[in-house]
Parts: C-alpha cells; sequence; structure tokens
C-alpha cells in the first residue's frame, strides 16, 4: 500500500495574520513540518510517503465564495488570489519540502472559478485532476493534514473516501475556523470510514 501525504491549503492567507487567518494554523504547519524533516533525517519518508501533494485555494474570479459581508459558513473575505503572496504556501512548509525530491512532490490548485473545498476539485499545471494524479502512482491511501478542518480539509477528506483511498486523518496537523464545527467534522469522517489518528 503506497500512501500520500495531503497536506490541504497550508497557505499564508489561512495563517494567523492572514487574509482569512486559522488559529492553530502555525501550529499545525509546524507539526506537518516536524514530521517530514524527522523523515529526511532517518530516511523513512520516502516509504512512509513516497507523494507529497499540497494542495492551494488558488482564486481568480470565485463568485460569491468571496463577499464584503461573509458569513464565515459559506462566504468568505478575499483570500487566496491566484498569484498574490496570500496564496503562496507558508514557508514552515516550503522549507521543510526543499529537501523532498520534487518527482515525490505534487502542487494541486483549485478554485479558479469557484469555491473547491476540495483538494480533489483540483488539478497539476497540466490541468490532471488530483484522484488520476494519485492513481497513476500507484497511490492507495491518504493521510490528511492541513486547514481547515471544518472545510478544505473535511472535503478532502471526504472525497477521497468517495475515490475509494484508504484515509487516515492526523488531527493534530490541523486546524478549524470553528471548534465546533471542526469536531463535527473529525466525527463525520469517523463515520464516513477514515481513520482519525
Ligand atoms: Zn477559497
Amino acid at each position: 500500500m503506497a500512501t500520500a501525504l495531503l497536506i490541504v491549503d497550508a497557505q499564508l492567507d489561512f495563517t494567523e495574520g492572514g487574509a482569512l487567518g486559522v488559529a492553530g494554523a502555525t501550529t499545525a504547519f509546524r507539526r506537518i513540518a516536524e514530521t517530514i524533516q524527522a523523515g529526511l533525517r532517518d530516511g523513512t519518508l520516502a516509504q512512509e510517503h513516497p507523494l507529497i501533494v499540497t494542495t492551494q485555494d488558488w482564486h481568480i474570479d470565485p463568485g460569491d465564495h468571496w463577499s464584503d459581508s461573509p458569513d464565515y459558513v459559506d462566504s468568505w473575505p478575499v483570500h487566496c488570489e491566484a498569484g498574490t503572496p496570500g496564496a503562496e504556501l507558508n514557508p514552515i512548509i516550503s522549507l521543510a519540502l526543499r529537501g523532498v525530491h520534487p518527482d515525490r512532490l505534487l502542487r494541486v490548485t483549485k478554485g479558479e472559478h469557484e469555491a473547491a473545498y476540495s483538494g480533489f476539485e483540483g488539478h497539476d499545471a497540466e490541468g490532471a485532476p488530483l484522484a488520476e494524479l494519485l492513481r497513476a502512482r500507484g497511490i492507495t491511501a491518504v493521510d490528511v493534514v492541513g486547514v481547515a478542518t471544518d472545510h478544505c480539509v473535511r472535503a478532502t477528506a471526504l472525497d477521497a473516501v468517495s475515490a475509494g483511498f484508504q484515509v487516515q486523518l492526523i488531527a493534530d496537523q490541523t486546524a478549524a475556523v470553528d471548534l465546533g464545527r471542526g469536531q463535527a467534522a473529525i466525527q463525520e469522517l469517523r463515520e464516513a470510514g477514515a481513520r482519525i489518528l
């Protein structure tokens, strides 16, 4: 069984102080980076996670996903505009990934013209969808981390289950916009068949 590490939306705009900062994001990103660095140090990374995928919200014109009066459930302040610094990965993550061989990294963007909470709505630079990219590399399981537990992490993990992947959520490497909704999302994922670590 080959397992990909799926790092969801570890972007500057979702970091505390960003356009749509999520409390706890920095802590989650540090834990993700530490795990990657530990795996690089002891040589187990390529075995545990032969592929690392980063997803990025990459909005050009996402319609009513952006709002001047957001409800923080279905509409949000302007965030992760394609090509802006806020849409870049947090350096905590990008620096950790520098040690990973480029063949083992996959960058997926999503939401150019729609909300796209799930990484499975995303694609690589050539437009190939995530599920197809994972299958082409023999990936049968995914470990999901990142932000936000109650939105993009939830949607990505649920789609991964639906697409037939074995799914683990590494809960302490995620952060939620709303703690109650985050807990509800974890319960929903458990019921959908994901393993929660
Ligand atoms: Zn968005």
